[in-house]
């Protein structure tokens, strides 16, 4: 083990928060998982992954008070009543046991739920629409229902205490609070002591800190977490604005400020919108107005961007979640001069896609997130080889690559080939498209560390068929040889293909990624696949000088990406391209004239076109998986082992590719499981 670089002490001196210290700088900031109350024991193992890290502080998600800010079908913490106490002191134990801080996140939502499993009334600073898309209106608070709210808001700081929480928070971010919503004019229309001019809508913010403080006495600190701008100009909070005057009122209150920028998908920009540190011009005024430390976040994964933060004085403590996420160990690591093991986060957002889907956090580049406790996986530790028999892993994409490493990791004798001179898959080839430039460093994590690791010999240029492989006569034989973007505009809405005029030449994703574009001209872009592909591509198009429309069947541009936070900026993006959007479309025929239908009437219409650019569906690249079974035929099999994996057994997303490469890695020669391969949590 290397020591650390002195240029990175800095991150390591302890820092006083309160009543109590921080070990370090790392402090994994409140995020979702799609686990909270649901899955316990699970959320509170991830969280001791954290700790184990190097995490200094480790907060929980966004923690429900009681049932007025029922979040469902959101999963989040709850904490409200004594019978929740247990399973937050299981998740203090966790992380305690390594010698962090746990911190909790108190939500009341306000305007925010919708209440659907409690069926209480939705509560607003005023009354008025809701902000989610549920058929509901808000009540006005009155008097009585704003004790009651701080009352139990208080409640909560003391089951916080009993639990055993050092740090306890008041939330006022996101546009997911009650108390940011009293902030705001355009929620809070009040004409009493708690509506009107900045100092009467910032009461009820005050009120809760000051009943925080007045719960939790000098056992916890008192932490605020606080939207400074929302982006969105004069019409919400502005960093240049009112919120300078808030945080000066608010400045010694708490004994932390968490500050960022609203709502998530502000806060959570991916890659493809925002770079590292892109919340710091909002951000960066904070600290100069208080005494006390502040947090901040933006997707911090390089270690001399980080000192530089804490030198130029913006920030005393590097926040983060999806850096904490695709590397729990990133403190670790820094602390011991092991920089380039870091698993640095791509930016992608799939594991905002758990917790907006309502199962577990899943990540693209760590795939041992959220199966800590269910499956005993370790992010950093695995299994010793059970035997000294050789892996041939074929194909070097992330399934692949990920496969070989971690098997490498065990100790087992790989060789890992690949037909292309390069390796990574479509990890690389996705890279060259724009704004996904970050999604190279799946490939190039797991590259870097096949490197340090003897026993797994890397063969490119080895476009392997079913003669060479048993010839080669591994007695493991894995198979990652990926999928082929369809050709024939088959996917969701025509299964079969359409059929396509042969004069009108035909464009997919793996020519674009490949450089082989259209010369200009008019482009109709067919998407039918939910995911970010169709919108990506129409970028490249128009950005490469094509006049692209993009018709889809779907409602608007790429609508899984509101998942991923995504899907307004994309679609803005397109727009602002000048991309016509034909949506509710599908195609009847393909050629130099398109004649499509609406998806409710069937009203035809037809586009002429100069290309056809084909996102639809894609078929996974199993001819080798299927020659070696046919040449096995009905006989004994020259292998003991013979797995299709990643998406040449069926495509998906790059994690669901670097999950499978991960899960092979760890299922072999182990004996198969007869029932659910994870532990469930059941209330019975
Ligand atoms: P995944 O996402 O499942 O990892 P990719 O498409 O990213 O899939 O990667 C598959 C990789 O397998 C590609 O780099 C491709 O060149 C390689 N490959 C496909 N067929 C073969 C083969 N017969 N021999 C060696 N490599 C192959
Ligand atoms: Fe980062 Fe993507 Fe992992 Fe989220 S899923 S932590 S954005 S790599």
């Amino acid at each position: 083990m290397t020591a650390r670089d002195p240029r990175y002490d800095v991150l390591f001196e302890p820092v006083r928060i309160g009543p109590v210290t921080a070990r370090n700088r790392f402090f994994q900031v409140p995020h979702c998982n799609g686990m909270g109350h649901r899955y316990p024991r699970a959320m509170a193992a991830m969280r001791g992954v954290k700790a184990e890290g190097g995490w200094a502080v480790v907060a929980t998600e966004e923690v429900e008070v009681d049932w007025h800010s029922d979040i469902s079908p959101y999963i989040e913490g709850q904490l409200w009543d004594d019978r929740d106490i247990a399973y937050h002191a299981a998740m203090v134990e966790a992380v305690h046991a390594h010698g962090s801080l746990a911190a909790i996140e108190p939500v009341h939502q306000g305007l925010a739920c919708a209440n659907l499993t409690s069926r209480e009334h939705v509560l607003g600073p005023s009354g008025g629409a809701i902000l989610q898309g549920h058929p509901v209106t808000a009540r006005a608070m009155d008097r009585q229902d704003i004790r009651t709210a701080r009352r139990r808001h208080r409640d909560f700081a003391l089951r916080a205490v009993e639990a055993g929480y050092d740090i306890v928070y008041v939330y006022a971010g996101h546009n997911l609070s009650l108390a940011m919503h009293f902030l705001l004019p355009r929620y809070n229309q009040r004409d009493d002591e708690y509506g009107g001019p900045l100092e009467n809508r910032v009461r009820f913010l005050r009120e809760l800190l000051e009943d925080t403080r007045d719960a939790v006495g000098d056992r916890c600190a008192v932490a605020l977490r606080l939207a400074v701008d929302e982006l969105r100009g004069p019409d919400g909070l502005q960093s240049d604005g009112e919120m300078r005057d808030v945080v000066g009122m608010l400045a010694e209150l708490p004994d932390l400020w968490d500050v960022n920028v609203s709502d998530w998908s502000n806060d959570s920009q991916t890659a493809r919108f925002a770079e590292e540190g892109y919340q710091e011009p909002y951000i960066g005024f904070v600290k100069a107005l208080t005494t006390k430390p502040v947090v901040g976040v933006g997707r911090y994964t390089s270690p001399d961007r980080m000192v530089a933060l804490v030198e130029k004085g913006v920030l005393d403590f590097i926040g983060a979640a999806r850096p904490s996420i695709a590397d729990p160990f990133l403190p670790q690591k820094i602390a011991d001069g092991r920089i380039e093991d870091i698993r640095e986060c791509i930016g992608c957002n799939i594991c905002v896609s758990g917790d907006m889907t309502m199962t577990p956090i899943r990540c693209t580049q760590n795939p041992t997130m959220a199966e800590e406790w269910r499956k005993g996986w370790h992010p950093e530790r695995i299994a010793p080889a059970a035997s000294a028999d050789p892996v041939l892993v074929v194909g070097a994409g992330p399934a692949g690559l990920e496969c070989a490493r971690a098997l490498g990791q065990r100790g087992y004798p790989v060789v890992l080939a690949e037909a292309g001179d390069a390796l990574g898959g479509r990890s690389k080839a996705e890279a060259r498209l724009p704004g996904l430039a970050s999604y190279g460093r799946v490939a190039d994590w797991r590259i870097q560390q096949l490197h340090g690791l003897a026993n797994v010999e890397v063969y490119r240029a080895s476009d392997l068929g079913a003669a060479d492989v048993l010839e080669f006569g591994a007695p493991h034989i894995v198979l990652a040889t990926g999928a082929t973007w369809r050709r024939d505009g088959g996917g969701r809405s025509h299964r079969g293909g359409l059929p396509i005029d042969a004069d009108v030449p035909v464009f997919t994703p793996d020519d674009v990624m490949a450089g082989r574009l259209p010369d200009g001209g008019r482009v109709l872009l067919f998407d039918d696949d939910p995911y970010y592909m169709g919108g990506v591509v129409a970028e490249a198009l128009a950005r490469a000088g094509c006049a692209v429309t993009l018709l889809t069947p779907a409602a608007v541009v790429s609508p899984w990406t509101v998942n991923t936070l995504e899907q307004g900026r994309i679609q803005a993006r397109l727009l602002d391209l000048g991309v016509v959007l034909l949506t509710g479309r599908n195609p009847v025929s393909l050629g130099p004239v398109v004649r499509h239908a609406c998806v409710y009437t069937g009203a035809e219409a037809e586009t002429a076109c100069d290309a056809l650019a084909l996102v639809t569906g894609r078929v996974p690249r199993d001819g080798l998986y299927r020659a070696l079974c046919d040449a096995a035929g009905d006989g004994p099999v020259p292998w003991r082992s013979l797995h299709v994996i990643g998406d040449a057994a069926a495509p998906g997303t790059l994690a669901a590719a670097v999950y499978a490469g991960h899960a092979r890695a760890r299922a072999h020669d182990a004996a198969p499981a007869d029932g659910p391969p994870f532990l469930r949590e059941l209330c019975f």
